[in-house]
């Protein structure tokens, strides 16, 4: 079984997409969060999350394993993420990773802004969770506040 939950950045999509992988015991990813290591390796690197060749490199090596995902929610993390997010290049790289996580055998939730719609066309199960611009600030900046920023 596979669920695709869309919406934007901080509507709650993942703390539903978490509970269900629980309760149904399904892999999860977290597609921003691909996106968020991408630009990492970018900045690990030495290079501008807008120079497309070093993100689309970081893109294809793309590693999820031992991921520390502090490191990966920072304000200066989610600026870049958005930036190398918006390169083509990246997101076809990104998309191979994401079709592959969804072929898991015991079945997977996947959460992001374009699963439903483009990732998983044909997943079983389609959310699209959304709020208010406001309600959605005001979580972001309860998450950084409550990590110290
Ligand atoms: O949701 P989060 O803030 O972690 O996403 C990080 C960045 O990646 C955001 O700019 C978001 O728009 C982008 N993103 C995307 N496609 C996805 C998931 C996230 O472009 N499927």
């Amino acid at each position: 079984m596979i669920i695709a939950i869309d919406g934007p950045s901080a509507s709650g999509k993942g703390t539903l997409a978490k509970k269900l992988a629980e309760h149904y015991q399904l892999a999860y990813l977290d597609t921003g969060l691909l996106y968020r290591k991408v630009a990492f390796d970018v900045i690990e690197a030495g290079e501008d999350p807008a120079n497309i060749e070093a993100a689309e490199k970081a893109a294809l090596g793309l590693d999820m394993t031992d991921v520390e995902e502090s490191r990966l929610r920072t304000p200066q993390i989610a600026q870049a993420a958005s930036i190398v997010a918006a390169q083509p290049r990246v997101r076809a790289a990104i998309l191979q990773f994401q079709r592959g996580f969804a072929k898991k055998p015991q079945g997977a939730v996947l959460d992001g802004r374009d699963i439903g719609s483009f990732v998983c066309p044909d997943a079983d199960i389609k959310l699209f969770v959304s709020a208010s611009a406001k309600v959605r600030a005001k979580r972001r900046f309860l998450e950084l506040a409550a990590a110290g920023y």
